[in-house]
């Protein structure tokens, strides 16, 4: 139809082509969220690693609940509990110890201690108020798969495990090249008849640390062949990926994907994406480049639905894609278009599932369309849309 590549297709082809993981570094737990786990964690111990209490009260022999049990001993948490005599309870609380012997705890709301004597005023079961040896990590279990980036709370499983610091594969390097003779950084003065400061280099160099990525400035490079071929060639060899932004649209000042072939080769360029068409795929001297465009919309939703994916997966990571939520559309669009669209919406939550409401200027030079929206809603190449259809929406938190 239009010869533009479908979006999936492209991710796919990319995806295979991902290079293997970078090499291996162990870091302290709290340098390691983010990261990409490099070996399989298998546990050591069993989370908890004895049976303790849930709740604040008395252990003992469920059988035993309707005597009057005389409180044998007191264990609280971090102490020591010594077998429970039968006919007896111990004074328990939560966190502690159970003591061999009993099978329950009943909750102290639900007893009396009149004299050193127990009374139960509930009938008690056994397991009640145990948590069990192993009810959390079971001993000798794999914990998580290599291949996983660690959340916060990742982290703090595998210190329960008495880890202090875990393998990880070292964060790959990504030379970033801000394509354009007509940009300034900003922060370094006025701007020049035609000139424009450089937002892609903070949104993506921000965008790549945000995965725990090493970002390679390699600054702004002129619109010509030669400058391009330099900054390519040198981005080559200090980095394991190359992105850029602008450049590589068909216009004559567009010099980004001649000289991306004729240093290495383009595996794919224009997408049927909106926005975001023109970008490009393929390889310098060996390692791999992403070329992304220069409007600053699509270059941010592109590095979000193509180059994140890609780079992730270069670290190591396994599951790389965002999660898809089901939204209804709060606008209509009658007419078909060509390219798979991502509108850059604001979701509430509607009467009946999520509500997408799209930015009024979709244009993609219109950075705000995204800082002022949570959501890309996705509607599919050769669809229409009517108020109150399902779209898929992508939250815009889960693909930074
Ligand atoms: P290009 O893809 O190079 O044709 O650029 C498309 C549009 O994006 C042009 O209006 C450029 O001026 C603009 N643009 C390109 N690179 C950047 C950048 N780094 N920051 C802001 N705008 C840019
Ligand atoms: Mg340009």
């Amino acid at each position: 139809m239009s010869g533009l590549l479908p979006v999936f297709d492209a991710l796919t082809t990319m995806l295979a082509r991902a290079p293997a993981p970078p090499s291996v570094e162990v870091r302290p737990l709290l340098a390691a969220r983010g990261a990409v786990l490099a070996r399989d964690v298998v546990a050591a111990i069993a989370v908890p690693p004895e049976d303790n209490s849930a709740m604040d009260g008395y252990a003992l022999r469920a059988a035993e609940a309707g005597l009057l049990l005389p409180v044998s001993q007191r264990i609280a948490a971090g102490g020591t509990a010594a077998p429970l005599a039968p006919g007896t309870a111990a004074r328990i609380f939560t966190g502690a110890t159970v003591p061999p012997g009993a099978d329950a705890v009943a909750i102290q709301e639900n007893c009396r201690e009149v004299d050193g004597c127990l009374q139960v005023l509930e009938p008690v079961t056994p397991g009640d108020n145990i948590r069990v040896r192993g009810q959390d990590i079971a001993d000798a279990s794999r914990v998580f798969p290599a291949g996983r980036r660690l959340r916060a709370p990742d982290l703090g499983l595998l210190a329960s495990l008495g880890l202090g610091e875990v393998p990880v594969y070292r964060p790959l390097r990504v030379a970033l090249l801000s394509t354009g003779s007509e940009l300034v950084e900003p922060g370094s003065g006025f701007l020049g008849p035609g000139q424009i400061y450089n937002s892609n280099r903070v949104t993506l160099s921000a965008q790549l640390q945000a995965l725990g990525l090493e970002v390679v400035d390699c600054g702004i490079v002129a619109d010509s062949a030669e400058a391009t071929a330099a900054a390519l060639e040198s981005a080559a060899s200090s980095a394991d990926c190359i992105l850029s932004s602008g450049g590589v649209s068909v216009g004559e000042e567009d010099h980004v994907r001649g000289q991306v072939e004729r240093l290495g080769s383009l595996t794919l360029w224009r997408l049927a994406i909106k926005p975001g068409k023109p970008l490009a795929f393929g390889e310098v001297r060996g390692v791999p480049f992403i070329g992304l465009p220069g409007n600053p919309t699509s270059s941010y939703v592109t590095f979000c639905l193509l180059a994140r994916p890609f780079l992730l997966r270069a670290q190591g990571a396994v599951d790389v894609e965002p999660i898809r939520l089901p939204a209804r559309a709060n606008f209509s669009r009658p007419r078909p278009g060509n390219r798979q669209e991502y509108l850059r919406v604001t979701l509430t939550v509607g009467a009946d599932g999520l509500l997408a409401t799209p930015f009024a200027n979709q244009s993609s030079g219109v950075l705000s369309s995204v800082c002022n929206s949570n959501a890309l809603a996705v509607v599919p190449v050769g669809a229409t849309v009517s108020n109150g259809d399902w779209l898929d929406v992508l939250l815009l938190e889960t693909l930074e």
